[in-house]
């Protein structure tokens, strides 16, 4: 029996690190998960509270265009343009600007494009711009947008930049016109008029909002205007190529079709949702019974909207850095514990295999000689006999007895006489084969099992055995004993249906060179044969 150590070790150390590693695993996994749910559910919430800022944000630019454009101040302007009415105006303009802090311009433009007033913000200290210094703004896209439009219909530009001198006003001035037409008591169109709203407000609320989370936010041309350091955002605004459709088209080409929708790439996670303020702003004050006093004309519906992206990836890389961490950091311990019980158990699975060997030795040697005993002679000749028989191999028996035992016993001692049994016990043992079998049969009987041997063979066996017990006489503290023994040989034959058949034979044999005078070896062939 194989008592080694580490194979035992082994054999509970390594289910046991399977079983800690697979829980430890499927915790860690599942608390990612969780941890990736509650991360895109709040992502979504701020992506959501970020619609709902953009909505009203863009709800009080509208009304407050409403409120200028149908205000009595500029009816009354209308209805009498003189330097009183003129400067009421404007005052009204100048008002409105110093308090509502966001408007950088508030116009009125008349039908052939002059501005007839403006208010410039300049900073906090809005200035009334002198009849003289207005300009003619007739070619410009948001005047001719906006004298096209009918009653309540409202214009809005897209965002961007502001320009002074055809070039990016440094530091950048994020600025959306919005801009309605005017009409008079009587119903005639009279010009537009238009606030520009400086957008820096909007995005410092959204940046608010997102915090410093990975969220980007790109024009309806896939261009960044937030989220993303200056030099990267507001590219069209210098003609700059590089822009998120043009580095992820597929991707980009994917959100144009969804509001809202989520996307993997490069191993990172997005979600995204698109803002149509515009949109939006219609439905925010939505109180039964009063609608809203502004209409939309449909192409402007999708004029003006972002993409809101979050990405979810250096979260969730530190997620997984921190959760990585303290799960292994919880292996540990556990793995040592696991050690700990598989080297106990090996310790003692150890103990009890050498207790069993030395059993299992006690029970099948015979104390006094070392050789094997009856008992484990008879389980394994019975085995070998069975083979034998299957494969039709040779299989011979030598049987032999010391001769008159019993007077050396009594000359000498019975000490004497375990002595000569030893001896006759390693003669044997140093005679017979490796794969021969020498048991101790009785008292002073011993019995060899030949397998794979023939008559022969076994017959030369016995008789280099009897001769060398017969020629060399054992020097014992009680003097020089000679013994002889008589041999019995026997052969398995076809006749044979269990090994008996054979030690009979052997037995018999044995008994003839008992008879036949002793120090012999006798053969007792099977009759059949
Ligand atoms: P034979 O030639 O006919 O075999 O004569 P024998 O004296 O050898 O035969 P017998 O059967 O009369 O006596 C066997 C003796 O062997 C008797 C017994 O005391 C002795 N004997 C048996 N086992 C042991 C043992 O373990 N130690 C010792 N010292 N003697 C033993
Ligand atoms: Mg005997
Ligand atoms: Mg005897």
């Amino acid at each position: 029996m194989n008592c080694n150590f580490w194979p035992r070790f082994l054999k509970i150390f390594i289910p046991m690190a399977i079983l800690v590693g697979m829980v430890i695993g499927s915790f860690f996994f599942q608390s990612l998960r969780t941890e990736r749910d509650t991360s895109s559910l709040k992502d979504q919430a701020l992506l959501e509270q970020a619609r709902w800022v953009a909505a009203h944000l863009f709800h009080q630019k509208i009304t407050d265009l409403m409120v200028l454009a149908e205000g009595e101040s500029l009816q009354r302007y209308l209805h009498d343009d003189n330097n009183g009415s003129w400067a009421y105006l404007a005052r009204e303009f100048e008002t409105f600007s110093k308090h509502k802090l966001n408007y950088d311009q508030i116009r009125f433009i008349d039908l052939e494009g002059n501005e007839t007033v403006r208010v410039n913000f300049n900073s906090g200290s809005p200035v009334i711009v002198p009849r003289e210094a207005l300009q003619n703004k007739f070619h410009r896209y948001y005047f001719s947008e906006s004298i096209k439009l009918g009653k309540r219909e409202i214009f809005v530009s897209p965002l961007d930049l502001n320009m002074e001198q055809k070039r990016v006003e440094i530091p950048f001035k994020p600025m959306i016109r919005f801009s309605t037409p005017v009409f008079d008591g009587d119903g005639n169109k009279r010009g537009v008029l238009i606030i520009n709203y400086a957008a820096q407000e909007l995005l410092d609320h959204l940046q608010e909002i997102v915090g410093s989370g990975d969220i980007t936010m790109l024009n309806k041309d896939g261009y960044l205007i937030l989220g993303a350091s200056e030099k990267k955002m507001w590219g069209f605004m210098f003609g700059r190529k590089a822009s998120f459709p043009a580095e992820y088209p597929m991707v980009w080409s994917m959100m144009a079709l969804q509001q809202n929708g989520s996307f993997d790439h490069k191993k990172s996670s997005f979600l995204f949702t698109t803002l149509n303020p515009l949109v939006d702003a219609q439905s925010v004050d939505t109180r039964e019974g009063i609608s809203n006093t502004f209409l939309l004309p449909s192409a402007q519906d999708d004029n003006i909207y972002w993409k809101l992206i979050s990405s979810s990836h250096s979260r969730d890389s530190v997620v997984f850095h921190n959760k990585a961490v303290f799960y292994t950091a919880l292996c540990i311990p556990l793995l040592l514990v696991v050690i700990v019980i598989a080297l106990n158990y090996a310790k003692l699975s150890v103990q009890k295999c050498r207790v069993l060997c030395e059993f299992e030795k006690l029970a099948n040697t015979d104390a006094l000689t070392g050789v094997a005993n009856r008992h484990r002679f008879v389980v394994e000749s019975e085995a070998e006999f069975s083979r034998a028989k299957r494969y039709g191999r040779g299989l011979a028996v030598i049987m032999l007895d010391a001769d008159h035992f019993k007077k050396v016993n009594d000359t000498f001692g019975h000490a004497v006489g375990d002595e000569v049994l030893q001896w006759l016990a390693d003669i044997c043992q140093g005679a017979v084969r490796e794969q021969d079998l020498l048991a101790r049969y009785g008292g002073e009987e011993f019995i060899i099992l030949l397998p794979e041997s023939d008559l022969d063979g076994a017959c030369r066996l016995a008789e280099r055995v009897r001769v060398l017990v017969a020629s060399s006489p054992l020097q014992t503290s009680a003097g020089e004993v000679a013994i002889t023994v008589s041999v019995g040989v026997s052969m398995i034959s076809r006749e044979d249906d269990c090994f008996s058949n054979l030690l009979t034979r052997a037995d018999h044999a044995m008994y003839d060179a008992k008879l036949q005078g002793r120090n012999r070896v006798c053969v007792k062939e099977d009759k059949s044969r």
